[in-house]
């Protein structure tokens, strides 16, 4: 299981999750009912959850981190978490499939959100989770309305993710990433194999729980200044650190890891003079589960400066980790073209509903 380690999904702290409404074509709309009710799905998981997080309307599709669809054709659906950064600047990351104004629309907009936050379905945890009759579970979502092949049924149901993908908990069937099932499809545990599942239509305690421990206290990742060239020790407590870095001239930089940890480093361009995009993701790096060290090279341009978020998420207990910024050379390239990372090239995680 290296690698599966669902920390890769989780937005670093402080991340503004910028997003656009598709008002054009096939994914658009004009129905404002239906964006207000997803922007009150926002407000509630924010509120609710104090989470370090934010969301920021713009009006820009290349911008925007979340691409919000409401093809009526595609059913509901969404990325999970940080893969959203991987979609295709002209595709949704995410679709309605069905009106939101109702209680059980209004759960669907908590739901899919809750897949941007980084929360997989509730079904899938496999501690403590349902076992199933799964001839009738295939027969079941293979007729209308969901009309789903083998493999569909399979993955969205069926399959059991690695625990990691639920930071710890079990399964909770209350969650607003359950999803309805009639008895006749659960074996076990009881009472569900004689009561079924019922749909969930708000937020539970424990999806609240889980994002504050993903998200929750904003106070804890301070900003320093990285100097160049010099090894800065990480917080063993496993808590994020926010470092500016300032490149002397420009040129081609790595930024690095060391130690026997697992660490995410997620670069930034700061803008400050610009209130509607503060920074732009550049670059990302992660070891989960890796025996190598997370590690960016990049090309640098002076006189901007960049913020680096960097977060442990594992460190061996007699160890300690670092991290640094260097001077990599002069970049044969021109100014302005990034050599772009060494990133991990994983499948994206895709959920039809
Ligand atoms: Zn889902």
């Amino acid at each position: 299981m290296a690698g599966l380690r669902a920390e890769e999904f989780v937005w670093p702290k402080g991340e503004v999750l910028t997003y656009v409404f598709l008002k054009d074509g096939k994914w658009g709309t004009s129905d404002k009912e239906q964006m207000k009710q997803v922007e009150k799905a926002m407000n509630e998981w924010k509120t609710r959850t104090g989470m370090d997080l934010d969301f920021q309307p713009i009006g820009d599709q290349e911008d925007s981190l979340l691409r919000i669809g409401f093809c009526r054709t595609d059913g509901s659906w969404s990325y999970v978490g940080t893969e959203n950064r991987k979609v295709s600047k002209s595709m949704p990351t995410m679709n309605f499939g069905w009106d939101l104004t109702t209680r059980s629309g209004y759960g669907t907009a908590l739901h899919e959100l809750g897949h941007a936050l980084g929360l997989f379905h509730a079904h899938q945890n496999p501690r403590g989770g349902i076992k199933w009759n799964e001839a009738a579970v295939y027969e079941d979502l293979g007729n209308p309305p969901n009309n789903w092949d083998k493999e569909t049924t399979y993955n969205n149901i069926i399959h059991k993710n690695p625990p990691g993908y639920y930071y710890g908990d079990d399964w909770n069937p209350k969650s607003i990433m359950e999803y309805a099932f009639d008895p006749t499809l659960i074996s076990a545990p009881s009472p569900y194999d004689e009561c079924g599942i019922d749909e969930p239509l708000q937020l539970d305690q424990g999806d609240i729980e889980v994002i504050k421990k993903l998200y929750g206290d904003k106070a804890s990742h301070a900003t320093s200044t990285l100097h160049h060239d010099r090894w800065v020790r990480l917080d063993a407590d496993l808590r994020q650190q926010d470092f500016v870095l300032e490149p002397g001239p420009s040129g081609l930089y790595t930024i690095e890891t060391s130690g026997n940890a697992d660490t995410h480093l997620d670069l930034y361009v700061q803008f400050p003079g610009l209130p509607h995009k503060p920074q732009l993701h550049v670059a990302r790096d992660e070891d989960t589960g890796e025996s190598r060290n997370a590690r960016i090279t990049i090309n640098m341009l002076r006189p901007l400066t960049y913020l680096l978020k960097v977060r442990s998420v594992w460190q061996a207990c007699s160890g300690e980790s670092t991290v640094r910024f260097r001077w990599a050379g002069a970049t044969k390239e021109g100014p302005g073209r990034g050599r772009g990372h060494r990133g991990t090239h994983r499948p994206y995680h895709y959920f039809p509903f």
